[in-house]
This record gives C-alpha cells, sequence and structure tokens, in this order.
C-alpha cells in the first residue's frame, strides 16, 4: 500500500507528463493555455492547478473531439498510448447527441486495473458470478462496459440479462421474466445494476418463486441510494438464502469510468484509483477549493489519461470531500463525506442526464401544442425509490390529441433518449395566465 508521499509523487509525476502533452496535443487546452499564457512550467503540482479555469460539460459537449488527445501531434507516445480501444457515449447532452469518451489502449489498461481495485475493496472475489443487470444501452455506455471489464480482469464469469426496451429491428434485449430465468440458470452470488431496475427485478423474481440460491451481494450505479432501498435490496438477498448481504453503491460517471466506490455496507465512496483521477471541491465561482470537508462543486482532472482528457472538469454535484485513510480498509483516496447534489440545468432521469431545454424546443415548435409542462416523478409517489417517470402535460385541442399522443413520445426519445408518458390536460390547468406570467416548464417532484 502507497503511503501519502510516494502518492502525491506519483500523481505529481503523471500530472505534469499528461499537462505537457495537453500544452501540444490536445486542440481545447492548447488554445485556452495559449490564451492564459500558461506554459508547461506553470502546472508543475497539484496545488498549481488551480491556476487553470474550470471547464463543465457544456465545454466539452461542444467539441467532444477538441479534449482527445492528437496522438501525431504528440512526441514520444507508446503504440498503447496512441491506439483507441473504445470509445463510451455519456448521456448528458446539449445538442441532442451522445457524446463521445475515447479510451487508448493505455487507458483501456488503466481502467481495467481500476476495476480491479475496486471490485476486490467492495468485496468480489474468487468464485463470484456476475449478474449483469445493466439494460443493453442504445450505445457503449460505462455503466456497461465496466462490468464486463471488471469480470475480465478479476476472472470472473459473468451473465448479462441485456434487458431493455423491445426493437423489431434489434430483438438482442429480453423481456423481464425472460431475464430472469436466464440469470437464475447461471446461479450468481453478484447482482450488479441500477437501483430502481434491480429491485423491479428482485421483486418479480421473488413473484414467481425463482431462486438464487448463491446471491449474497448488490452493486449499484447511476442513481443515488435512499437507505430504506439499501435495506429492501438487502431484504432480498436475504430471502434468497444469504445470511451477511452486502449492498455497495457507487457513485459514477462516465469522465471516471468505474467511479468512486464503498469498501463495506455504508462507507463513504472513495476515488481508489488516486493516481489516475484527482478530485477537487471547489468554489464554481472562482475555481479556488474550499477547505477539505466543506460543500463544493466536484472537480475532476485526468492524471494519465490519453485518449479523452479533461482538467479540472466540473462534474455537476456539490459534495464534501476528505483526503484520509478509508477507516474501515485503510486505503487512500479521496472520500466522499456528504451526499452529491446535482446542480446545473441537466436533470437526471432514470440514470440517464437529459437536457429539458430540448424538449422545450420541439414542442415550442409543435403548432398543435398550447401549452406545456415536463413533470419527473416517481412511479409511485409514496415510495421514493420507486422507478423514475418522465410525463408530459400537453395543452392541445381534442382534434389533434390522438396524433400528438402517437407522435410525441417518439420524438422525444430521440430527443433526449427517455420516453415520456403523455398527458393531456384542458385549459388553462398547465398555465393559468390569470395567476401567473411565467409557466413552470420543469416540475421536479423526486424528492432527492
Ligand atoms: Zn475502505
Amino acid at each position: 500500500m502507497p503511503d501519502e508521499d510516494a502518492l502525491r509523487k506519483l500523481r505529481e509525476e503523471r500530472l505534469r507528463r499528461t499537462v505537457d502533452l495537453c500544452v501540444t496535443a490536445h486542440p481545447f487546452y492548447r488554445r485556452r493555455f495559449r490564451e492564459l499564457g500558461i506554459g508547461t512550467g506553470d502546472i508543475r503540482t497539484l496545488d498549481d492547478l488551480q491556476k487553470l479555469p474550470l471547464v463543465d460539460k457544456s465545454d466539452y459537449m461542444a467539441c467532444p473531439e477538441d479534449f482527445r488527445l492528437r496522438a501525431a501531434d504528440a512526441p514520444g507516445l507508446s503504440f498503447e498510448e496512441s491506439t483507441l480501444w473504445n470509445v463510451a457515449y455519456t448521456t448528458g447532452t446539449t445538442s441532442g447527441m451522445p457524446s463521445p469518451f475515447f479510451n487508448t489502449a493505455h487507458d483501456q489498461y488503466h481502467i481495467m486495473m481500476q476495476a480491479l481495485h475496486c471490485s476486490e475493496a467492495e468485496g468480489v472475489t474468487r468464485g463470484d458470478l456476475i449478474a449483469n443487470l445493466i439494460p443493453l444501452p442504445p450505445m457503449p455506455m460505462g455503466a456497461f462496459l465496466c462490468v464486463g471489464r471488471t469480470a475480465e480482469i478479476m476472472g470472473l464469469p459473468v451473465v448479462n440479462a441485456l434487458t431493455g426496451a423491445k426493437s423489431k429491428e434489434y430483438p438482442v434485449r429480453r423481456g423481464m421474466d425472460d431475464a430472469i430465468d436466464c440469470v437464475a440458470a447461471a446461479a450468481p452470488s453478484v447482482f450488479w445494476g441500477v437501483p430502481s431496475f434491480v429491485r423491479s427485478f428482485f421483486r418479480r423474481a421473488r413473484e414467481r418463486n425463482t431462486r438464487f440460491p448463491r446471491a449474497r451481494m448488490v452493486v449499484l450505479t447511476g442513481e443515488p441510494v435512499s437507505a430504506a432501498l439499501q435495506e429492501e435490496l438487502a431484504g432480498h438477498l436475504r430471502a434468497f438464502g444469504s445470511e451477511d448481504p452486502q449492498v455497495r453503491v457507487r457513485y459514477s460517471f462516465t469522465e471516471m469510468q468505474g467511479g468512486l466506490i464503498q469498501c463495506c455496507n455504508g462507507a463513504a465512496p472513495q476515488n481508489l484509483a488516486p493516481d489516475l483521477y484527482y478530485l477537487e471541491t471547489v468554489d464554481p465561482e472562482t475555481g479556488i477549493c474550499v477547505p477539505e470537508g466543506e460543500e463544493g462543486a466536484l472537480v475532476l482532472t485526468h492524471l494519465h489519461r490519453r485518449g479523452t482528457v479533461c482538467l479540472r472538469y466540473l462534474v455537476g454535484d456539490l459534495v464534501g470531500i476528505r483526503n484520509e485513510r478509508c477507516p474501515h480498509c485503510g486505503r487512500l483516496g479521496e472520500r466522499i463525506i456528504q451526499r452529491p447534489r446535482r446542480t446545473g440545468t441537466l436533470v437526471k432521469v432514470k440514470g440517464m442526464l437529459i437536457n429539458p431545454e430540448l424538449i422545450f424546443e420541439a414542442l415550442s415548435a409543435n403548432r398543435a401544442i398550447s401549452e406545456f409542462q415536463l413533470v419527473v416523478r416517481k412511479i409511485d409517489p409514496a415510495d421514493p425509490d420507486s422507478m423514475d417517470q418522465l410525463v408530459l402535460r400537453i395543452e392541445a385541442e381534442m382534434g389533434a390529441r390522438a396524433r400528438l399522443a402517437e407522435e410525441i413520445p417518439g420524438l422525444i426519445q430521440k430527443t433526449v433518449m427517455v420516453r415520456p408518458e403523455v398527458v393531456f390536460a384542458g385549459p388553462g390547468e398547465i398555465h393559468d395566465p390569470m395567476k401567473s406570467v411565467k409557466v413552470k416548464r420543469l416540475v421536479d417532484e423526486r424528492s432527492h
């Protein structure tokens, strides 16, 4: 286990190399550094990073290719460092299109090691069999890729549920009952998925008296998880026969390929790849770090990547972090001591980041629609752990309703990748101009 000084030395060596590469071969930073008059000599230590302005998702999404190192411009890169391995996509979209996140072979090998350290710390071990319950996404997404990568590096078998919206053209996805049968036949011990879906999966499995005799752990990613839901999932594991059920919640985002993890039930999520990622909490206006432990905007710096590279990237959450060894396992790396709160205009629905403005644009363009409102809520309002639901309230003439009900869900799905329910409202129900000037376009009824 490295000590603090050795880790800091390694992080700063890697940071210097990364900054050198950005100055010569990263279109976005090359431009930005020139504008600011920053040269390679200015950023030598982690503390020097505060000289760099923050970038956010909109900078990256405006031109993801500009955040990719140009291997041809970077002298001395190895074959692994300059060869593309794969592309993950982020769902957070400002343009409507997903943004690519490029991994070179060098990146892939390092995130495989990251996956190994994370899953070992979570308590996954030889003899486990992983059930991948992440629905098959419409593009390669970090959460889905991470499960396969983990199974590979840990040498474990994995059974993929491959659930998701059915498609006539691509009949590759399974319905719930089929997925349950398929997964049960493999007798998994670790269930990995998005919390609200894992819960539906377990509830349906129990209705059908499906047996998971080796079930012992749930690994959750993509959504916040309440204490009540963690307790419910532990209860399902117990009902399947686990004597000591384990629930791990990951705090993850594409830019950190695997995210922060818990080493035991209830632990603070920790960055277990501190040699790859540096985390800060800052005042988002000034970019200056807040005192350790206080709430600030989470900022990520890639220390050792060669595909997509971000320096001082605003993740979009407010958190408190501490730089200290984990009191449970003694590992080093930033620990999130305060539950993340999301900032900004993007809204997370069913684990996907969506931009409500795109929906508003699409609806405003439709003349048959006189008023509209977007509502994000839980399917069961009394149950904060039930699945998210996107509801579009639309005011339109009777004669147009059937057509709109047919067209709008598909149109919105194409725009933000989440399919809404459409409900029609009578005149004045969405917006009464007598009562208020502005229409409330977005209503988030969820408590978190
Ligand atoms: Zn720990």
